[in-house]
């Protein structure tokens, strides 16, 4: 066992992992582990293959933009040892809970993990400019002291592997006897991330530099990582359904850009979309970035991923 181990540690922890599944110690062993988004989730389900399986806040078709809080939600959080979110940029439903959580529970924003890649909001033009209130208010307590900057991170395969490194250490840390098969989970699913950034790269070689519309600027990640090109979004904050003015310009803009694709959200209004598309030679179709009509776990991610490169392809093609 020792030699097989010093030959191949990734074996041996598979057998590891393999031995303590088969016993009720590891049950006992998983940390309870709880993470806001699916997307997220899938990563963290992944490390944690083997171990447990980590609750999840926001499922099924909901939006984080535009989540409350469950009871459910609020007692899985008050049992959590670790949880796991993006930030208050991304889901502003958890500030107040997060805070209210005692000190046993280990609360890890990823949007500060290291290595992370941040872009900052685009505004103006195309794109619906940003009014969330920053203006500063004398007197008010504002919750806005973070930097402006786009909190889609997972949308790009290279903030992904900053993100399970850090997920990595933070299990590791809350849960230092299972620490051989949360690395050797990291390792195979960072190999994993590096196979799925090339066939994207390859299925969107022949689409580069087509302009298209997208229903919330969620995708600069994407654009920035694979050279594909957003022209402007219907709406940046998809809390707020956009005004007639706003969905008339925007449909001047698919007319003056030639975008030859406008993409809808299955959580949001498809009428929007056909009212933008009406006169114009511009396609439609669907694109799913937080994971909307996917069945969570480990390989979530993979799907929502090569289904954006896939929607893309196949529309602008
Ligand atoms: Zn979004």
């Amino acid at each position: 066992m020792n030699a097989a181990k010093a030959f191949f540690p990734l074996a041996a922890s598979l057998l590891l992992s393999a031995l303590l599944v088969g016993t009720t110690a590891t049950a006992a062993d998983a940390p309870k582990v709880v993470v806001s988004i699916k997307p997220v989730h899938s990563l963290v389900a992944a490390v944690m293959q083997g171990v447990g399986t980590p609750d999840l806040i926001v499922d099924g078709a909901a939006s984080p933009h535009t989540y409350a809080l469950k009871p459910s939600n609020a007692r899985s959080l008050q049992q959590a040892q670790v949880v796991f979110w993006v930030g208050p940029g991304m889901e502003a439903f958890l500030q107040k809970p997060l805070a209210s959580l005692g000190s046993n529970a280990t609360v890890v924003e990823l949007d500060q993990a290291p290595g992370i890649t941040k872009l900052k909001f685009r505004e103006g033009g195309a794109f619906e400019p940003h009014d969330d209130g920053d203006e500063p208010v004398a007197g008010e307590d504002h919750a806005h002291d973070h930097e402006e900057f786009d909190t889609h991170l997972w949308l790009d395969p290279h903030n992904a592997k900053a993100m399970v490194a850090e997920i990595t250490t933070s299990l590791v840390a809350a849960n230092p006897a299972n620490a051989l098969i949360y690395e050797a989970n990291q390792k195979a699913l960072n190999d994993k991330l590096d196979a799925l950034d090339t066939e994207i790269a390859s299925t969107l070689a022949p689409v580069k530099n087509k302009p298209f519309i997208v229903f919330h600027d969620a995708y600069q990640y994407f654009e920035h990582r694979y050279g594909v090109r957003v022209s402007g979004s219907i709406t940046v904050s998809p809390e707020t359904i956009p005004g007639a003015q706003r969905v008339s310009e925007i449909h001047s803009k698919v007319a003056d850009l030639g975008a030859t694709c406008v993409f809808a959200e299955p959580q949001f209004e498809p009428k929007l979309v056909n009212v933008v598309l009406e006169g114009t030679s511009a396609k439609s179709g669907v694109l799913d970035p937080e994971a909307a009509t996917l069945p969570q776990g480990p390989d979530l991610y993979f799907t929502l991923m090569r289904g954006i490169a896939n929607s893309l392809k196949a529309c602008l093609s």
